[in-house]
């Protein structure tokens, strides 16, 4: 008798252990993950070993409509049998056509398309350095705490130490200000400031959202001392805000932001966007990028903002983002070592007196992807068109975890404990929560 495609099928499939083996034999130790994936759907993916889990963590905000949205994979699978790649020596519709459709929703200008997150950072601090290099002005103010890439300018615009040590020498001409600190950016504007970069809602530094003050205080500031006003949408772009762009949400617009991460549904893509007044300051041979904006990945990104016009996602985002954060609120209250819950949108934070990662790893054992990020946050970030009945399932597995959980019995016994925990080498649970932000977990 024949044996049915899927009898074949689990018999080649490789176990979770098998196939963590061969990675950890063959791909580079930059990563600790937990778990072997092998399929998704809307919300949810299954490990090799068959297990189902609710992914609250949507590749840290990459899946905005959820895993192989069926209209994203018929984009890419059309788009697949007609025209891959191309030199960017030649001219495809898709490009054009994705370029327009991110004006209109953005900042009326062109862009410049990229791969990726650190890549399209990359662009923008080389498009706000050519525009002030007549002036000899290079130099950009950027926010402590702030996560902007990992290539060696992109390490060097992020605040965080523990992003940049060991790979010196970096670039030059990114100084560092307080987030959320007006005067702070004030103090270390000179004659070569070029910029501003800044996050609205600052994911790896803890998800932590700009007070509106803030905000429209760098907006001013960039216009009184004509410096550019830049806004990494890397993570908190594509809706996840509750608007296209985070920025939107607090009436700013700035010169030009970055975008990758969701905007291609899943498939990788980066873009930066400028206003029109810095639409045409790179020429042919300034900038370029071999893979930026094929015929697949605008084709990708087209089937990805069609999804969230047409599911309504920004309105989605902003209710259950509301609502869920709400409901979120609800567990300071009842647990002891929940502090805070905080966010915008869909970009939300569960603060913890103590590090996340031990409850991060409950939660993933219960069946829940969530991520630790600046040590002591919980981080939520679900596909906005995640249901109802997702959201419930998640809120009672949050808080079954943290009725099983009792954390350190007292902070005070041990409050030395969030500080060191990226030090301590021994431990699992340590070694991921030290490498648990984005160099760690993902991008
Ligand atoms: N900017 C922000 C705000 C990010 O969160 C990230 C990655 O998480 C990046 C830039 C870098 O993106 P990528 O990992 O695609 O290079």
């Amino acid at each position: 008798m024949r044996r049915s495609v899927r009898g074949e099928r689990s018999k080649i499939m490789k176990s979770s252990e098998d196939i963590a083996g061969q990675y950890n034999q063959f791909v580079m130790p930059t990563y600790a993950p937990a778990l072997s994936l092998v399929r998704g759907s809307g919300t949810r993916v299954w490990d090799a070993d068959g297990k189902v889990y609710l992914d609250f963590l949507a590749g840290i905000s990459v899946l905005n409509v959820g895993h192989c949205h069926p209209k994203v994979v018929e984009a890419i699978r059309q788009q697949a049998g007609e025209l891959m790649h191309v030199s960017n020596l030649y001219y495809t519709e898709k490009s054009g056509q994705l370029a327009r459709r991110l004006s209109t929703i953005g900042l009326g200008g062109k862009c410049f398309f990229a791969n990726s997150g650190a890549e399209a950072n990359e662009g923008m601090i080389k498009l706000a350095r050519m525009w002030g290099n007549a002036n000899g002005r290079y130099e950009i103010i950027c926010m402590e705490n702030s996560f902007h890439g990992r290539t060696l300018a992109t390490a060097a615009a992020t605040g965080q130490e523990k992003v940049r040590k060991g790979f010196e020498p970096l670039p030059e001409g990114f100084v560092h200000a307080a987030y959320n600190d007006l005067e702070s950016v004030s103090s270390k504007v000179s004659d070569k400031t070029v910029a501003v970069l800044v996050e609205a809602i600052q994911g790896e530094g803890g998800v932590v959202p700009a007070e509106p003050e803030f905000l429209e205080g760098i907006r001013s500031l960039c216009d009184e001392n004509s410096m550019l006003m830049l806004c990494d949408e890397v993570q908190c772009g594509m809706g996840r805000s509750g608007e296209w762009f985070a920025y939107s949400t607090y009436g700013v617009t700035p010169d030009a932001c970055s975008l990758a991460k969701a905007l291609g549904g899943g498939f990788p893509i980066g873009a930066v966007l400028a206003s029109p007044a810095l639409s045409d300051v790179f020429h042919p041979g300034n900038h370029a990028s071999t893979f930026g904006g094929t015929p697949l990945a605008c084709a990708a990104a087209l089937a990805t903002l069609d999804v969230i016009d047409e599911e309504d996602l920004l309105a989605r985002a902003a209710e259950k983002g509301t609502m869920f954060q709400k409901q979120l609120a609800g567990l300071v209250e009842t647990f002891e070592h929940v502090v805070d819950v905080r966010g915008r949108g869909l970009m939300l934070g569960i603060v913890l007196d103590q590090p996340a990662q031990p409850l991060v790893d409950l939660l993933t054992d219960m069946g829940l992807l969530t991520a630790a990020t600046a040590q002591n946050v919980v981080r939520l970030l679900p596909p906005l068109n995640a249901t109802d009945d997702e959201f419930e399932e998640a809120l009672d597995m949050i808080r079954d975890c943290l009725e099983e959980w009792h954390g350190t019995a007292s902070p005070e016994d041990d409050d030395s404990e969030i500080a060191d925990v990226s030090e301590s080498k021994d431990s699992p649970s340590s070694v991921a929560a030290a490498t648990e932000t984005e160099g760690g977990n993902t991008s």
